[in-house]
């Protein structure tokens, strides 16, 4: 562990040792360029190589510097969106073929742990719970139509009796269990990936940020230190990807959300809080989001800062809001404390697409990407390979840019979101 260059989290603190690679220096050639060293980049570079294609990777940091290495890592099924909004957008039948292939993300991802071996404290169960009312009838519909329409069958209603049993807050009043879903630790998954797509043959840069790329038959990504020259080009910047091409950062918003550490708390305390050890998440707009660490700390997330700024002391703030959860923890220490951006698009639907027939992205996962990024890594790697069919089923889904131009995107999603930090209210 080396601990400069990742944000000083828990993960980084804990990540496995991987020697550093080194950064472009240059002329290369291969058959796709893959810009972005998170679980999407990894994944894609993973399925090219394997599937015989010459991979290069450049990332403009160190692998899982970005949002993978820094989430909440609860594994889902599913997009941010809902399945409801999914469907008014695409229709039924391409909102199921969506579903499904979230479901065979969750399932790729078990199984890239297993062939691989990567050592990332994956635990199965995640919780959604309700703070109002409201919530359970939402909750309760939802779980209904999870199971009847789309035959899903390992998530069920939790009444409030056995959900106080199993998470020990006075704050919520129902929720459901999800026994398919899972938590890890996101940073040791990303490497792991990492790992295994430069053992089936790509070529890893770091400190390596594309600059822009010229498009073509023959399609040039420079970098500060060299040239890519590709016939396909995967875009897996996510929020940071910005002026390397800026077509799409109009389509995305980065949304900073902040997570803490605590210290230690010793299984018994630890799995007071959360008996099953499953991830928890509330459905508010703005949302808490909390687990247990293989070495019992909980983890705990929310507080979504959409101005872009950070007028607040997060670590403090985010500390406020695990105790309103949590009273019981006032006496506890916080070890870390990080932040990242999300990259929400407008409806948070997933934003898959070509900006020419030989440059692909993915983006917009909208918070829900630990599972997503590594299907959308798969579909990208069947497309280039010639089979477009179910990463058009993404690709279809319409989206708009943020309104408002460069000047006025950001105060135009701040006054929205002060809407529905209203709505969690209510
Ligand atoms: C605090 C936090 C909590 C979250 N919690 C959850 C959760 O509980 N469940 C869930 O499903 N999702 C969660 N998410 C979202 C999820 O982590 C992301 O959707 C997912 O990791 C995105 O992966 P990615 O590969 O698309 O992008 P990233 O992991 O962000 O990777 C993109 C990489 O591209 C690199 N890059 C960008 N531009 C360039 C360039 N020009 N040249 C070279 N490299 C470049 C960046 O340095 C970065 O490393 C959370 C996110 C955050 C920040």
């Amino acid at each position: 562990m080396s601990g400069q260059e990742y944000v000083a989290s828990y993960y980084a603190a804990t990540r496995h040792a991987v020697p550093r690679r080194a950064a472009l220096a240059g002329d290369v050639d291969c058959d796709v360029c893959v810009v972005g060293g998170g679980i999407a980049g990894c994944t894609a570079a993973l399925h090219l190589a394997e599937r015989g294609l010459r991979v290069v990777l450049l990332e403009a940091e160190c692998i899982g510097w970005g949002a993978s290495g820094r989430s909440g890592a609860q594994a889902l099924p599913g997009i941010a969106a809902g399945e409801e909004k999914i469907e008014a957008l695409v229709g039924p039948d391409d909102a199921r073929r969506v579903w499904d292939m979230t479901l065979e993300g969750l399932e790729l991802m078990r199984t890239l742990i297993a062939r691989h071996a990567i050592d990332c404290d994956y635990v199965p169960g995640q919780m959604h719970v309700a703070v109002k009312e409201r919530q359970v009838r939402e909750l309760r519909a939802w779980a209904l139509r999870l199971n009847e329409r789309y035959d899903y069958r390992s998530l069920r209603f939790v009444e409030r009796d056995e959900l106080r049993a199993t998470v020990a807050s006075g704050r919520y009043l129902a929720g459901t269990l999800d026994t398919n879903s899972a938590h890890l630790h996101p940073l040791n998954y990303t490497l792991g990936l990492a790992g295994a797509a430069e053992r089936a043959g790509a070529r890893l840069y770091e400190d390596s940020r594309a600059l822009g790329f010229e498009p073509g038959a023959t399609v040039t990504v420079r970098t500060a230190g060299g040239r890519v020259r590709c016939a396909h080009l995967a875009l897996c910047g996510n929020a940071w990807l910005g002026d390397a091409a800026p077509q799409i950062a109009r389509r995305i918003m980065p949304v900073g959300t902040y997570i803490v550490a605590t210290e230690p708390l010793g299984a018994g305390r630890a799995h007071a809080l959360i008996a099953n050890d499953a991830a928890v998440t509330d459905i508010n707009w703005i949302l808490d989001y909390f687990r247990l660490s293989r070495d019992h700390r909980l983890l705990f997330g929310g507080r979504v800062s959409y101005s872009g700024l950070d007028p607040f002391n997060t670590a403090h703030a985010t500390r406020r809001r695990m105790l309103h959860v949590f009273p019981q923890l006032h006496d506890v220490r916080i070890d870390y404390s990080w932040g990242g951006y999300v990259d929400i698009s407008l409806n948070r639907a997933p934003d898959f697409g070509r900006l020419a027939p030989n440059v692909y992205y993915v983006q917009g996962f909208s918070g829900h990407g630990i599972v997503l990024t590594g299907i959308a890594g798969k579909l990208l790697a069947e497309a280039i390979s010639g089979t477009a069919g179910r990463f058009d089923v993404f690709a279809r889904i319409p989206h708009r840019e943020f309104p408002g131009g460069a000047l006025l995107r950001r105060p135009a999603l701040v006054l929205a979101m002060a809407w529905y930090r209203l709505r969690d209210l209510l």
